[in-house]
C-alpha cells in the first residue's frame, strides 16, 4: 500500500523534520506526543472523538461536568516528568489534592473502612474488625514494597522487545511469588474475609481479577502509600486539558473527528495512515494508542501478521466491561466521600460471574465517585455530581445492553437510595449511562472491554503486545493493552518506553 498525499509537508521522505503520527488522544497518546515532540519530531495527534482524553473524556450536561473514566491519580511524578519535558511546571497548570481517606469502603452490612496511606489509621481499623490481622498487615505492606521495587521501579519502563528481557526477570518473579494471585498473596497474611477484600480489590481498578491476576499487582498498595491518592481540582478533565495545552505548546497539532481507518505500510514499514474520510497522512513513525486488538485486527487488517493474528486476538483474554451511570443530584450528600467503594453481598462469586461465567448478576459492587466533595464547581450550586461504576462482563457475555441498561441502572439507583444516597430517585437532575457497547463503538475497544487485555501473567510484559510492534517497523504501541498495562500510571509509562525503542528523529531526515 502506498501513501498518496501528505496532510502536511515535510518529513517522511527525508525532507525537513521527522514526522510522527499518534493515533488516539488518551493519556497514552498524549504522553507519547509530549515525548516525541521533546525528541525533535513534528507530531500530529489524530483523535476519532470530538474532544481529547479517550477513557478520560469529559461529559458535560445541564451544568454538570462528569469525568468519564479515571478519577484516582497516583504516581503524580509521572505527570510532572511530562510537564518538564514540555518545558512547563505541572503545579502551575494542575491543582492536585491528596485524598484522605483514599477510599471509604462500605460493606453490604453497613460497616465502613476508611482506607488510606496512614498505617496507624489503617491498623486501628483492622484492630477493630480483626485484631489478629494487624501484624499481618505490616508484613503484607513489606511484601508490597518489595514487589513495587521490582515490578514498578525496575520493570515498568523496560521495552520487553526480546524474550531474553523476559527470561532475565524470571528469578525475581519467582522470588516475589508472581505465580500466586493477588487474593492468594493477601490471604497468606490476612485471615479476616472483609480485610482480605479491603487489601485485594485494587486490581479491579485496572481490569484485573484479584483471584487470577498475578500477585505483582499487590505493588499498587505500596505505590498508593508512597505517593498518595490524588484528585485534580476541576476533575481529571483538568489534567487532560493541561496535557493538551502542553502538547499544543510544543507545536503539535491535535485533530479531532479524525478517525484512522488504516495504518499504511510499504516493505514492512509503517509509512502513514489513512483516515475514514480517505485522506492520507505520511509519517516516519506511527504510534497507536488504540486498543492493540483493534490496531492489529482493524487498522492493520490487510497487513500479514506473524504474532497478533486474528486467531491470537480471539484466543486472548480481555478485561471486564464497565457499566457507568453519571448523574447529577438536585441536593448535596455531604456525608459521602470523594471515593466510595460499595462492596455487594458476594465477592468471589460475583467476580467469577463477571470474569469467568460472563453473566450479568442481579447484585453488584460499585465504585461511587463524588468529585463535588472536593470541587463543588463541577455541579450547579447546591448540587452534586456523581458517577457509579459497576464491573460487568465484557461483550462476550450474556448481557443485552440495549434492553438491560435501564433496569440495571434502576437497580443501582435503588441500592444507592437504600444505602448512602437516601431519596436518590427523586433527586436526579441529569443522567447518562454508558455500557460496554459504548466502549466498543466510541473507543474501538475489542469486546467493549474497559481495560483492553486482561493483566494475567501470560499476557504481561513480553507476552503483551510490544511497545515496538512485532509486525511492522516504525510502528509503536502505547496505552492500556500494551506493557506495562492499564491505569493512568501504566499508560504514561508505556509512552516512557518509547524513548528506548523509537530511533532519534535525526535518523529520518
Ligand atoms: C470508568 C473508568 C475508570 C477508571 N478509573 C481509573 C482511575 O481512577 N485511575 C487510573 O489510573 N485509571 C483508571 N482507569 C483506567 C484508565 O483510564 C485507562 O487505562 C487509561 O486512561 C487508558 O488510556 P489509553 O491511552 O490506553 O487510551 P484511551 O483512553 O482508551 O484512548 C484511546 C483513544 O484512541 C481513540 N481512537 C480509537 N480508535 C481510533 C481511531 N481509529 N482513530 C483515531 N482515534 C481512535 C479513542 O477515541 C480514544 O480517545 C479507568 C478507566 C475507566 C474506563
Amino acid at each position: 500500500m502506498t501513501v498518496a498525499a501528505s496532510h502536511v509537508p515535510g518529513s517522511a521522505q527525508g525532507r525537513g523534520q521527522a514526522h510522527a503520527v499518534v493515533i488516539g488522544s488518551g493519556f497514552g497518546g498524549l504522553a507519547a506526543a509530549v515525548r516525541l515532540a521533546a525528541r525533535g519530531f513534528r507530531v500530529t495527534v489524530l483523535e476519532k472523538l470530538d474532544a481529547p482524553g479517550g477513557r478520560a473524556y469529559v461529559h458535560r450536561r445541564d451544568g454538570f461536568s462528569f469525568d468519564a473514566g479515571p478519577t484516582i491519580i497516583t504516581a503524580p511524578f509521572l505527570l510532572e516528568e511530562l510537564w518538564n519535558l514540555g518545558g512547563r511546571r505541572f503545579e502551575d497548570d494542575v491543582d492536585l489534592r491528596l485524598m484522605d481517606p483514599f477510599y471509604r469502603i462500605r460493606f453490604d452490612d453497613g460497616r465502613v473502612f476508611d482506607y488510606s496511606g496512614d498505617a496507624d489509621k489503617v491498623k486501628a481499623q483492622i484492630a477493630q474488625y480483626s485484631p489478629q490481622d494487624v501484624a499481618g498487615y505490616d508484613r503484607f505492606m513489606a511484601m508490597s514494597e518489595k514487589v513495587f521495587k521490582v515490578g514498578f521501579e525496575d520493570l515498568a519502563h523496560v521495552p520487553f522487545t526480546n524474550l531474553t528481557d523476559m527470561l532475565r526477570i524470571v528469578p525475581d518473579m519467582a522470588m516475589l511469588q508472581s505465580y500466586r494471585t493477588v487474593y492468594g498473596m493477601v490471604s497468606s497474611y490476612i485471615k479476616d474475609p472483609f480485610i482480605r477484600q479491603v487489601l485485594s480489590f485494587h486490581p479491579l481498578l485496572i481490569g484485573g481479577n484479584p483471584f487470577t491476576v498475578t500477585s505483582i499487582y499487590v505493588l499498587i498498595s505500596f505505590l498508593e502509600r508512597k505517593w498518595g491518592v490524588h484528585s485534580a481540582m476541576g476533575g481529571t478533565g483538568a489534567v487532560v486539558k493541561g496535557l493538551v495545552n502542553l502538547v499544543e505548546g510544543q507545536g503539535t497539532e491535535i485533530r479531532y473527528n479524525a478517525e484512522v481507518e488504516r495504518i499504511l505500510t510499504r516493505n514492512g514499514k509503517a509509512t502513514g495512515v489513512r483516515l475514514a474520510t480517505g485522506e492520507e497522512i505520511a509519517a516516519d513513525v506511527v504510534v497507536s494508542d488504540v486498543d492493540p486488538a483493534t490496531t492489529y485486527g482493524k487498522l492493520l487488517a490487510e497487513h500479514p501478521r506473524k504474532r497478533w493474528t486474528d486467531g491470537k486476538i480471539e484466543r486472548s483474554k480481555f478485561s471486564n466491561g464497565l457499566f457507568v451511570w453519571y448523574f447529577g443530584t438536585k441536593r448535596q450528600y455531604p456525608d459521602v466521600k470523594h471515593h466510595t467503594i460499595l462492596l455487594g453481598p458476594r465477592y468471589k462469586e460475583l467476580i467469577q460471574d463477571i470474569f469467568k461465567r460472563k453473566t450479568l448478576a442481579e447484585d453488584f459492587s460499585l465504585y461511587l465517585y463524588r468529585p463535588t466533595a472536593t470541587d463543588p464547581s463541577l455541579a450547579p450550586e447546591g448540587c452534586d455530581a456523581f458517577y457509579a461504576l459497576a464491573p460487568v462482563p465484557h461483550l462476550g457475555g450474556d448481557a443485552d445492553w440495549e434492553t438491560q441498561a435501564e433496569p440495571y441502572r434502576a437497580r443501582i439507583a435503588k441500592y444507592l437510595s437504600d444505602s448512602i444516597l437516601p431519596g436518590l430517585e427523586d433527586q436526579i437532575a441529569t443522567s447518562l449511562v454508558t455500557t460496554p457497547l459504548d466502549f466498543k463503538h466510541r473507543l474501538n475497544s475489542h469486546l467493549g472491554a474497559g481495560f483492553s487485555l486482561e493483566p494475567i501473567l501470560m499476557q504481561s510484559a513480553w507476552f503483551r503486545p510490544h511497545n515496538k510492534s512485532e509486525e511492522v517497523e516504525h510502528l509503536y504501541l502505547v496505552g492500556a493493552g500494551t506493557h506495562p498495562g492499564a491505569g493512568v500510571p501504566g499508560v504514561i509509562s508505556s509512552a516512557r518506553v518509547l524513548d528506548r525503542v523509537v530511533p532519534d528523529a535525526s535518523t529520518f531526515v
